[in-house]
């Protein structure tokens, strides 16, 4: 027996204002699977590669940055639609990616039969840290993998996603059987992006949502970005939240310092929908007065709009980096 049109249409309203499903079976969307650790800098790093490779599902990567090559230790990320491929972020410094980027699009090509697939190249936000690789991809010159570059400008973004008013209106890219949406998020910087994929229901939320040190260059700004990525995934699925880094440890209110290579006991990449809620309490709390303010996984963490760091940090940093430095080779026992 059927329901009647009314009824199924109400159910179906229902399902999708709540961002629920009837049974715990999956739902309408594509699963993959997250380790349970990630490979972070160490103990030896004449054992770590540059970058570990994560597949998520057969169309999607997650690429870690090894912290033996910079401490800043990123993810970013390869989507593969029917039509282009596209590259989240390109690392940091020291990083290397062509050589990992290639090899991975190559492997996708000879596993789904196809000679080539247009690789579009975009970022969460143009901090060095996520933009270091951007010229040498773009001088990869693989006729299998032609590159569209998108810089990331507030310009170039709106342009490219057709986003028409900044930050307010979503904007989004299409793969070809792929829709993912870009949400602006200024705040963290005022270029960042959030980006939704349809197909998986993840949310990747750059440097603005992640289990760590959440820098808050325009407070405002954050509070409006987080609200929006509320309003935006409200109604819908979220699989995960995903950021760029891990800077948490698995003891609640406990970071690593700034500069850890090697994090064996880091808290786990993937966040929740519900941790956006939790921040939004956190940034509630402030009364629009921008304050340091550590929640169980992670802090809310004002800096300066220079993104300068003071004399103080400067010296604990450098200081850590040496330390790092000299005992790269082997970490054995280190914490
Ligand atoms: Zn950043
Ligand atoms: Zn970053």
């Amino acid at each position: 027996m059927k329901l009647p049109l009314a009824a199924a249409l109400l159910a179906l309203a229902a399902t999708l204002c709540h961002a629920q499903i009837p049974e715990p079976d999956g739902g309408p969307i594509r699963s993959g699977t997250l380790p349970l650790t990630w490979q972070t800098g160490g103990p030896k790093c004449m054992e770590v590669p540059e970058w570990t490779i994560h597949e998520y599902n057969p169309d999607l990567y997650i690429l870690r940055q090894s912290g033996c090559t910079d401490y800043e230790k990123p993810f970013i990320f390869l989507f593969f639609g029917k039509d282009k491929a596209m590259l989240l972020d390109t690392g940091s410094r020291n990083g290397d990616l062509v050589p990992t980027l290639e090899r991975t699009i190559h492997n996708w090509l000879t596993r789904n039969n196809r000679a080539s697939i247009p690789l579009i190249v975009v970022h969460t936000h143009p901090h060095s840290d996520h933009v270091a690789g951007d010229a040498a991809v773009q001088a990869m010159n693989d006729p299998a993998i032609p590159v569209t570059f998108v810089p990331p400008t507030v310009a170039d973004s709106q342009k490219f996603f057709h986003i028409e008013h900044w930050p307010e209106d979503y904007g989004q890219v299409d793969l070809g059987g792929r829709v993912i949406d870009a949400i602006a998020i200024p705040g963290h910087s005022p270029v960042s992006i959030a980006f939704y994929d349809r197909q998986t229901a993840i949310l990747f939320s750059g440097d603005s949502l992640y289990p760590g040190r959440l820098y808050v260059a325009d407070f405002a700004a954050f509070q409006a970005s987080t609200e929006r990525m509320i309003k935006f995934t409200e109604g819908k699925l979220v699989a995960h939240v995903i950021g760029n880094h891990i800077e948490q440890t698995r003891t609640a209110y406990l970071d690593y310092p700034i500069g850890t290579m090697y994090q064996p006991n880091e808290h786990q990449l993937e966040m929740t929908r519900g941790d956006l809620l939790e921040l939004e309490v956190g940034l509630l709390s402030l009364h629009g007065v921008s304050a340091r303010l550590a929640l169980a996984d992670m802090t809310i963490w004002p800096v300066p709009v220079s993104g300068i760091m003071r004399q103080e940090t400067k010296e604990h940093f450098d200081a850590r980096q040496k330390e790092q430095k000299e005992h790269m080779w082997d970490q054995t026992g280190a914490h």
